[in-house]
């Protein structure tokens, strides 16, 4: 199959082309490099299925595919609140693009969404049918808003012109191929320890996240994509929870890092618990997380090992 994958060049958009690549398929890659990097795709780029385009999602665009995967957004708190109101036009304008093309060349469309359609869950651990609970007017909305109304227009194309949609939910994922400044919880830690620099938690480090592994969420997006039963929203992640404390005194052990931890002002809106119910992903794809936490870490701390040399 000919594949889409906007935000191509990014951490998650990477790994995606590069799992499709291995399966065969040709691939597109679209990016405005944002925060995606050539090099994230340059051990792709001499393989003749592969394309580089760049574009912004938040301009139509006409290409010929079966499938296209929705990334283009960016991810991390520090980068999406850096320019707001360009992260809630890449949301809506990039999935009424996006879904517009689907609906036009009748290709299967999947949307990257996230758990922050749930906001500060109340409801814990968060099942798909749970509505939320995310404020509409603060420093996290362009984000989470913008993902809810993306999922809206999904499903909107959906019912209205039989658009063939898939959304997946995705949980805090992580590995190598995030950007050093980043500014998520796993690469700062990561990085900080590694350069023998302070751990910044920020608050008092007991709200949770729950870490899946970058090899894991691709094998579910993928498996979700092929599959005929279900069009989401379904969520994908590893139900492990962790405090962000004991996350940061497992990356000083396992990098054997001097770093001491400070403690900072926690950011606007910060979830204090998050947590997927991956019943559905479980019985619909035949798909568990195989990857723990420390084996994901030790991959993604030899990552950071090499790049911080060369950087
Ligand atoms: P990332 O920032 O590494 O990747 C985003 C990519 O989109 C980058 O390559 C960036 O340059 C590109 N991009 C941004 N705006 C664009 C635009 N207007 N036009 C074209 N390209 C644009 O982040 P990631 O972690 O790889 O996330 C990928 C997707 O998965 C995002 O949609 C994100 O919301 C979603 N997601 C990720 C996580 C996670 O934990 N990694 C969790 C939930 C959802
Ligand atoms: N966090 C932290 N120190 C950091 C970066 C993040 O303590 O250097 C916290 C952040 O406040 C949040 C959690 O770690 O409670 C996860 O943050 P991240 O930005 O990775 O993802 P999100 O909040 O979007 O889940």
């Amino acid at each position: 199959m000919r594949v889409l994958v906007t935000g191509g060049a990014g951490f998650l958009g990477s790994h995606l082309c590069e799992r499709l690549l291995a399966d065969g398929h040709e691939v597109l890659c679209l990016d405005n490099f944002f925060t995606g990097r050539k090099a994230n795709i340059a051990a792709l780029r001499d393989i003749d299925r592969f394309e580089l385009i760049r574009h912004d999602v938040t301009e139509p665009i006409l290409l010929e595919v079966d499938r296209i995967y929705n990334l283009a957004c960016p991810a991390s708190p520090v980068h999406y609140q850096h320019n707001p109101v360009k992260t809630i036009k890449t949301s809506v304008m990039g999935s009424i693009n996006m879904l517009g093309l689907a609906k036009r060349i009748k290709a299967r469309v999947m949307q990257a969404s996230t758990s922050e359609v749930y906001g500060d869950p109340i409801e814990h651990p968060q099942k798909e049918s749970y509505w939320g609970n995310v404020n509409p007017i603060g420093i996290r909305s362009c984000y989470d808003e913008g993902k809810r109304v993306a999922e809206t227009l999904f499903m909107d194309y959906h019912r209205q012109s039989q658009v063939d949609i898939r959304i997946v939910r995705i949980f805090n994922t992580y590995g190598p191929r995030m950007l050093s400044k980043d500014g998520r919880v796993v690469s700062n830690f990561i990085v900080q320890a590694l350069k023998g620099k302070d751990i910044t938690i920020y608050g008092d480090g007991q709200q949770t996240r729950s870490f899946c592994f970058v090899s894991d969420l691709i094998t579910a997006m993928t498996a979700m994509m092929e599959q005929e039963q279900c069009i989401g929203p379904i969520n994908i992640g590893n139900p492990t929870e962790f405090t962000i404390q004991e996350l940061a005194n497992e990356v000083i052990r396992l990098t054997g890092s001097k770093s001491k931890i400070i403690y900072q002002a926690l950011p606007g809106d910060d979830p204090k618990q998050r947590q997927p119910d991956i019943s559905q992903a479980k019985k619909l794809l035949n798909w568990s997380p195989e990857i723990n936490l420390e084996e994901g870490l030790c991959q993604t701390i030899a990552y950071f090992d090499r790049l911080l040399v060369q950087e």
